[in-house]
């Protein structure tokens, strides 16, 4: 069996209309790349490899990817991965690791369909029912937030992000328009007020929703590792199910400093994308949750890795999952953390439904009273629409700018 062909597609379907449910509305909408390897025996594989606001960067890499591994056995999916992996010589970082997960996932789709069974019973089988999700609320002021955790649990979810104005919550201070058209604004913020709101909202919420709902934060990385102490150790009486990324990367080892100051729960790894960035975190018992995605980190390959890496430090999954980690990918974990132990959460965007996605990835997986199911079809269960693809062309989109009062640059 012989790969003949990489087909590498990028659509965006969110460019044009806004869609309530999805999580986030992204100005420019969300450019998702996706990739086909088609095999000489006419069994394909569909994979995804979004980098938002980098996705040419990635398709960039895709294309020198498609040359190498043609003419090779697709079966061959771990073989392929170092292959891939060390064919850069600078090897690793998020583009090449997004632009390898694609090729992995579809790989292991192809597997799947050549086993006719699904992903999951190719990694194990599965460990339990349905992978637990968690959705966004937001508001303007707590009671508002209130409301908006109130209306995930009446669907059925069991556990909620709530935040209060988006990332930076009340810390941010004003927002600029941008020089020129088509380019992101500029918002500025401080973490003081920010600081100081965050624990009388989950006070509120504690007092209007009782202690056992499970409630989450993200802090986005805005604050430095003494205000994520103060903050972790401020929220402690509302019994967090975890802060999710206290700092930023480049400060992780503060984690120390700050678990030695508090019992909340910590999740942090979104951005990451090597192993060699995680494994000192599960090594020192920094984090109890792993919030990588296999879409970012190398495929499911390489986030099965880490995950059976974590197990024996007690770290839990709480994979990644906004609107710009497509349906594609959101399935590769969903049947990556069917099959895992040490499973925490999933963060989850429903594409089900929502119809164009539909239409795109027919179908992405079903969530149903809080939990996300794999679809039980050959593979990945997932396809990729490609006649419809030209319907929903690229458009440039960029991240969100974020500059201290002073104007010096902050990260998102
Ligand atoms: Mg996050």
């Amino acid at each position: 069996m012989k790969v003949v062909d990489i087909k590498i597609f990028v659509v965006n379907p969110t460019a044009a209309e806004k869609f309530d449910g999805i999580g986030h509305l992204y100005r420019g909408g969300i450019n998702y790349v996706v990739v086909k390897v088609l095999t000489d025996e006419g069994i394909y594989g569909v994979g995804e490899g979004t980098l938002h606001a980098s996705e040419l960067a990635v398709v960039a890499a895709l294309k020198n990817f498609r040359e190498l591994i043609i003419g090779k056995d697709p079966r061959n999916i771990e073989d392929i991965w170092h292959f891939l992996h060390r064919s850069t010589y600078w090897r690793g970082g998020p583009i090449f690791k997004t632009a390898i997960a694609a090729i992995d996932m579809a790989l292991w789709d192809i597997k799947g369909k050549l086993a006719n069974m699904p992903v999951y019973q190719l990694l194990g089988g599965a460990c339990r029912k349905g992978v637990l999700v968690y959705r966004h609320a937001d508001g303007r002021d707590p009671k508002e937030v209130a409301d908006n955790v109130r209306k995930w649990l009446e669907r059925g979810y069991k556990v909620v992000r709530a935040q209060m104005g988006g990332y930076g919550g009340s810390g941010k201070l004003k927002f600029e328009p941008p020089e020129r058209e088509g380019l992101p604004g500029t918002t500025y913020f401080e973490p003081t007020r920010y600081l100081i709101e965050v624990p009388k909202l989950f006070e509120h919420l504690r007092s209007e929703l009782g202690m056992e709902v499970e409630l989450l934060h993200d802090v986005h990385e805005q604050i430095s590792p003494i205000e994520a102490a103060q903050l972790a150790k401020s929220l402690e009486p509302y019994r967090l199910f975890f802060l999710e990324d206290p700092v930023s990367p480049e400060q992780k080892d503060a984690l120390a400093f700050i678990r030695s100051q508090t019992t909340t729960p910590l999740a942090i790894g979104e951005i990451f994308c090597d192993r060699e960035q995680i494994i000192p975190l599960f090594i020192n018992r920094l984090i109890d949750y792993i919030r990588i995605a296999p879409l970012h980190v190398g495929g499911i390959t390489e986030a099965r890795k880490i995950m059976t890496l974590a197990e024996p430090f007690g770290v839990k999954s709480a994979f990644h999952g906004a609107a710009d980690l497509g349906p594609i990918s959101q399935a590769a974990a969903v049947h990556l953390q069917m099959s895992v132990h040490n499973f925490g959460v999933q963060e989850w965007t429903d594409f089900r439904s929502i119809q164009v996605f539909c239409d795109l990835f027919p179908t992405p997986c079903e969530v149903s009273d809080g939990y996300a199911y794999p679809n039980e079809a050959a593979g990945l269960g997932i396809d990729f629409n490609e006649e419809i693809a030209p319907r929903f062309p690229y458009s440039p989109v960029y991240m969100p700018q974020i500059r201290r009062a002073d104007g010096t640059v902050h990260g998102y």
